[in-house]
């Protein structure tokens, strides 16, 4: 076993890295972000990836491309259009501060994107693991990228056991990819150790037996590979109900909010909800004309479904409403009609409601 400041000793380093690279060129996932080493499309790719399986991001990766083919073309863009394309992909902080992130290398650097740790890291939603990837993939840098795919695949080849859950343990893959990761294409051995860990290293069942590095595979020899790597549990997701309430009006629009500029989904835009707790229809009715100064008639409820999110759990419960008088002083919904409510982006949640309408 590894520990901190244990060496690789036993460890072919040299015969390790020509079988990946071997077995990477052969084998490479051809992925479209991977057609030229552009510094901006590795960073678009890498953001999308986040938490998020490839065969999702290329549509998502095509599609945003098109719209925003360089950095000032994102720059330049209205924020709305930046999340429209982003819509259904989920995690959209990532597009805010991408966004953000681009402005700045315009304004400071010329619109080229940084090839060093330093600038890279000063950039809103660049962390350790996504500075890694644009240092080695486009700039050709011996720059670990580690996430927790790359740590379930050292933590079985070199037989880890620390708990990839702790920040701390990060810093311990990092400084292994250091030491193993070759300094002649960098690119390619950090991109070979994400496929391995996509295609071969998979979280359940790893195929040792079609495994290119097997014979360097410390945890495989000892028959440790399955209960690798170390991971305690994450705390309890929290279960938050609501009711979501699609409100016509008498010409047959349909009310939609925007939700308020930061925070959980920020500026995007939803059907209302109703923070309820065993609420009856009247009091769902009378929460709402407190709050939003429109007198509703609430129908049965159509259906509920259930979001999942990393830290909570929206159980949303699907009402369809009519508006009966409208006292607002304040616009704090907007009602459309149905067809134009393409042009705004939603939530995947609100995505789905829409298919009750
Ligand atoms: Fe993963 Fe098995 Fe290959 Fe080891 S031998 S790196 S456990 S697939």
């Amino acid at each position: 076993m590894i520990g901190k400041g244990s060496s690789l000793q036993n460890f072919n380093i040299e015969m390790f890295q020509e079988d990946l690279l071997g077995w990477y060129d052969a084998n490479k996932r051809d992925l479209p972000w991977r057609k030229d080493q552009d510094p901006y499309k590795v960073w678009v790719s890498e953001i999308m990836l986040q938490q998020t399986k490839v065969d999702t991001v290329i549509p998502y990766f095509h599609n945003f491309l098109e719209k925003f083919p360089t950095v000032h073309a994102l720059a330049t863009a209205d924020e709305q259009e930046v999340l429209k394309a982003w819509e259904g992909l989920g995690y959209y902080s990532r597009a805010r501060n991408l966004q953000h992130a681009v402005r700045e290398v315009v304004e400071n650097y010329g619109g080229q994107v940084p090839n060093n740790p330093k600038e890279l890291e000063g950039l809103k939603g660049i962390g350790s693991y996504t500075k890694g990837a644009i240092l080695s993939i486009a700039f050709n840098q011996p720059e670990p990228a580690v996430d927790g795919n790359v740590m379930r695949v050292f933590s079985r080849l070199l037989n880890i056991d620390e708990d990839i859950a702790q920040p701390k343990t990060k810093k311990l893959f990092e400084s292994v990819t250091r030491e193993v990761i070759s300094h002649e294409d960098p690119s390619s051995f950090n991109q070979a150790i994400m496929d391995l860990g996509a295609t071969i290293c998979t979280p359940k069942s790893p195929a040792c037996l079609l495994c290119p590095v097997q014979e360097h595979c410390q945890g495989y020899e000892l028959g440790v590979e399955q209960q690798l790597p170390i991971k305690s549990k994450t705390k309890k997701n929290k279960k938050i109900p609501y009711a979501v309430l699609i409100i016509r009006n008498e010409q047959d629009e349909i009310a939609i909010e925007q939700r308020p500029d930061n925070g959980l989904l920020a500026n995007l835009w939803q059907f209302p909800m109703v923070p309820i707790q065993e609420m009856s229809l009247e009091l769902i009715e009378n929460w709402f004309y407190a709050q939003y100064g429109m007198k509703i008639k609430l129908g049965e409820k159509q259906a509920d479904l259930n979001h999942v999110f990393s830290h909570l759990t929206w159980e949303l419960n699907i009402y369809h409403a009519k508006l009966e008088h409208d006292t607002r002083e304040e616009e704090k919904v907007t009602f459309v009609a149905e067809g134009e409510l393409n042009f705004y982006p939603f939530p995947v949640s609100h995505l789905k409601i829409r298919e009750f309408l």
